[in-house]
């Protein structure tokens, strides 16, 4: 499954945060394959589309796809030096696929900053930092590896150390790399130093809970959209404190505090959401009578590549998919009415599968 990992200073509510998404956790009989670890938390996906395809197949299980969250805790000034264990930390972040940054947003003299006062921007820039910092290390140790080898003759490298270092004058700006325009090519030359800053970051702009409605009216979030807009990041307001009191509520109960308090749906869905968009990610799903089932793909994945996420085994033997797009089969109202209409296409191996397809995968085994 992909990853996000959560990270933002000390005292802005990433626990909290993190506590209300394992207290809204998924039933893990049914991911198997996600990590167990104390330090992740596996959330299903919300989708209207699954809610109506169980209502139309009525099959005896409805399972929607998940996403983990990794808490990352540790972060603070002076990470990339190794102090505070701060480069365990950084190896973590390696390992996930998007970041969540919390950003303290909300005014509590009760809760101490640990600056001093409240202020988003600069925290901001004290995580980024440090992501630079390690990032620098990681881009310099590689320069100097491929200096050695055009000495050594092979001139590919020349290439490489031109495109190392205009990265590396970014960092030295202050830039991250994923705000550095690179060809598939540059992309995959630097694949393997897994820089931290290449990583797709979404801010999550923590408010009290009085502001939970009208966040966009807190000072503080605008400046983290301001912000976040310079580097063509999302927000996601939210109040860590908020969703941990929903997260303990289910059905009738948790839709009415919802109301009470002016949202339309619960923060951690809107952050999953955002998280996955963030990711582009496309579902697709199956419909069976056992199981109504949701799954997740990279955009540009396949159909074979798209079997393979259910069974490596569907995948190597991989002979064709039906397919019927989610609208039509809503439209044809079951199946066999898509059938009719001649909506139901077979595909083969190089379909490019969309976001909303309800498959079937015929397979050798
Ligand atoms: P972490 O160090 O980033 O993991 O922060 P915690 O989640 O432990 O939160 C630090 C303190 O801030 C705790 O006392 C929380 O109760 C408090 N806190 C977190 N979110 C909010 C919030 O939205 N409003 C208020 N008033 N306090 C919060």
């Amino acid at each position: 499954a992909l990853k996000a990992g959560i990270v933002g200073l000390p005292n802005v509510g990433k626990s909290t945060l993190f506590n209300a998404i394992t207290q809204a956790g998924a039933e893990s009989a049914n991911y198997p394959f996600c990590t167990i670890d104390p330090n992740v938390g596996v959330v299903e996906v919300p989708d209207e589309r699954l809610d109506k395809l169980t209502e139309l197949v009525q099959p005896n299980k409805t399972v929607p796809t998940a996403f983990e969250f990794v808490d990352i805790a540790g972060l603070v000034r002076g990470a990339s030096k190794g102090e505070g264990l701060g480069n365990k930390f950084l190896a973590h972040i390696r390992e996930v696929d998007a970041i969540v940054h919390v950003v303290r947003c909300f005014e509590d003299e009760n809760v101490t900053h640990v600056d001093g006062k409240v202020n988003p921007i600069s925290d901001i820039q004290t995580i980024n930092l440090e992501l630079i910092l390690a990032d620098l290390e990681s881009v310099d140790k590689r320069i100097e590896r491929s200096r050695k080898n055009i000495k050594g003759g092979d001139k590919k490298y020349a290439q490489e150390v031109e495109l190392l270092e205009r990265i590396k004058e970014a960092l030295y700006n202050d830039k991250p790399v994923r705000s550095v325009e690179l060809t598939d090519d540059e992309r995959l030359i630097i694949r393997d130093l897994h820089l931290l800053t290449q990583k797709p970051v979404l801010y999550a702009a923590n408010v009290s809970e009085e502001e939970v409605a009208s966040a966009d009216s807190n000072p503080y979030v605008q400046q983290v959209r301001d912000f976040a807009a310079s580097e063509n990041a999302e927000v996601v307001p939210i109040s860590a404190k908020v969703e941990a009191e929903i997260a303990e509520l289910e059905g009738e109960d948790k839709a009415m505090f919802l109301e009470e308090l002016g949202l339309e749906e619960s923060g951690l869905n809107r952050l999953i959401k955002a998280a996955y968009r963030l990711l582009g990610l496309y579902t697709y799903f199956t419909a069976g009578v056992q199981e109504v089932r949701a799954w997740t793909i990279r955009k540009g994945t396949k159909a074979p590549g798209a079997a393979g996420v259910i069974h490596t085994d569907f995948e190597r033997g991989f002979i064709r998919a039906e397919v019927v797009a989610y609208n039509d089969l809503v439209a044809a109202g079951s199946m066999n009415g898509a059938k009719e209409r001649g909506q139901l296409r077979l595909e083969g191996k190089e379909y490019l599968v969309q976001d909303g397809d309800v498959m079937h995968f015929r397979f050798n085994v």
